[in-house]
C-alpha cells in the first residue's frame, strides 16, 4: 500500500521546501515527490525535472452568451441563485465576479443562447527529476481552484508511484490552513509540521496541528532555524509535550544552507555545518518509524 507524507507549515518561508528537498536527495529514487504548492511552486528549481508528460488543468466553466439565439425570456436571470445575471433591454448581462460557474443558466436556457467556456487554469507535470519521479503543477496567475488541482496532483502521483513501484509519496504542501492544505493532508498517513521558533510560527503550527487532528492524521514536528530563539524553541517543546506530539529533529539556521540552495543544491549536497546532514537523516528515521506505526 502506498503511504503519503505531507510536509506542511502554517505559512510560507518556514523552510518546508528546504527540508523536503533534503529528503528528496536523501531518499533518491525511493519515493515520488510532489510539489503541492501549486500557487508558488519552487521545488523544480533544485529538482531539475525533465518533463515526461503534461496535462491541462481545467478550472471552473463560465457562461458565454450568444446574442443571436436569445429571446430575452429572462429564465436565466430568474434561476441564477448568485444574482450574477440582470436582464437589461431584453438581454442578459453577466457579472463574472458574482458568477459561481454553477451551470444553471445554460441548462435552463430554452434557446441554447448560453454556452460553456472551458477555462484552462493551470498545468500539471509528470517529470523525471535527478531525485526520481516528480509530480508538480502550476496554477496560472489569478486563477482559482488550487485545492482541486492539489487533489488531481495526488491522484496522478499515486498512478506514478504505482507505475514506478514506489510505496511512498512525499508532498511539499502549500502554506496556510486553507482549502489547498486540506486537499494536501486529507487521507495521508502522516503530517510533518515545519515550525520556526517565532511567536507567529508557534501560532501557525498550532493551527496546522488542529487541522491535522481534526482529520485524524498523526502529526509530528520539525523545528527549523532552531538556533534563532531558544525561548521559543522551549515553548514549542512545551506545546509538543502537552499534546503528545513527537519532535523529530531540529535544523539550525545556517548561511551555508542558503548558499547551497542558491547553487541549486540540497542540504545533503551542500557544504553545510557538521551535524546538519545527520540531523536530517535522524528526521527521516523518525518519519519512517512513525509510518511503521500507521495503519496499513
Ligand atoms: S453559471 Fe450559475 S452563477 Fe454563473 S451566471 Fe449562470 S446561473 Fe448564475
Ligand atoms: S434564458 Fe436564454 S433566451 Fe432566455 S434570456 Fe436567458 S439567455 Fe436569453
Amino acid at each position: 500500500m502506498i503511504k503519503e507524507v505531507a510536509i506542511v507549515s502554517g505559512k510560507g518561508g518556514t523552510g518546508k521546501s528546504t527540508i523536503t528537498l533534503g529528503l528528496a536527495s536523501l531518499l533518491k529514487d525511493k519515493a515520488v515527490f510532489v510539489d503541492a504548492d501549486v500557487d508558488a511552486p519552487d521545488m523544480y528549481i533544485v529538482m531539475e525535472p525533465e518533463l515526461l508528460k503534461k496535462e491541462d488543468f481545467e478550472g471552473p466553466r463560465f457562461p458565454v452568451y450568444i446574442p443571436d439565439k436569445c429571446s430575452g425570456c429572462g429564465l436565466c436571470e430568474q434561476n441564477c441563485r448568485f444574482d450574477a445575471i440582470k436582464i437589461v433591454d431584453m438581454k442578459p448581462v453577466f457579472n463574472e465576479f458574482k458568477c459561481d460557474a454553477c451551470g444553471v443558466c445554460w441548462r435552463v436556457c430554452p434557446f441554447d443562447a448560453i454556452e460553456v467556456r472551458r477555462d484552462i487554469s493551470g498545468e500539471l507535470y509528470i517529470s523525471r527529476s535527478r531525485f526520481g519521479p516528480f509530480v508538480h503543477a502550476r496554477l496560472f496567475p489569478g486563477r482559482e481552484n488550487s485545492g482541486k488541482l492539489v487533489s488531481r496532483l495526488r491522484v496522478v502521483a499515486k498512478a506514478v508511484a504505482d507505475d514506478a513501484k514506489k510505496d511512498l509519496i512525499i508532498l511539499d504542501g502549500p502554506p496556510g490552513v486553507g482549502c489547498p492544505v486540506i486537499s494536501t493532508i486529507t487521507g495521508v498517513s502522516l503530517t510533518v509540521g515545519i515550525v520556526e521558533p517565532t511567536l507567529s510560527g508557534i501560532h501557525d503550527i498550532i493551527r496546522v496541528y488542529e487541522l491535522s487532528t481534526f482529520f485524524n492524521i498523526p502529526f509530528t514536528i520539525v523545528i527549523n532555524k532552531s538556533n534563532i530563539n531558544p525561548d521559543m524553541v522551549q515553548r514549542i517543546k512545551e506545546f509538543a509535550s502537552e499534546n503528545g506530539i513527537k519532535i523529530l529533529g531540529e535544523i539550525p539556521f545556517s548561511r551555508r544552507i542558503v548558499e547551497a540552495l542558491l547553487q541549486r543544491k540540497t542540504i545533503i549536497e551542500g557544504d553545510v555545518e557538521h551535524g546538519i546532514k545527520e540531523e536530517l537523516k535522524r528526521i527521516w528515521n523518525g518519519i519512517q518509524s512513525m509510518l511503521s506505526l500507521t495503519a496499513l
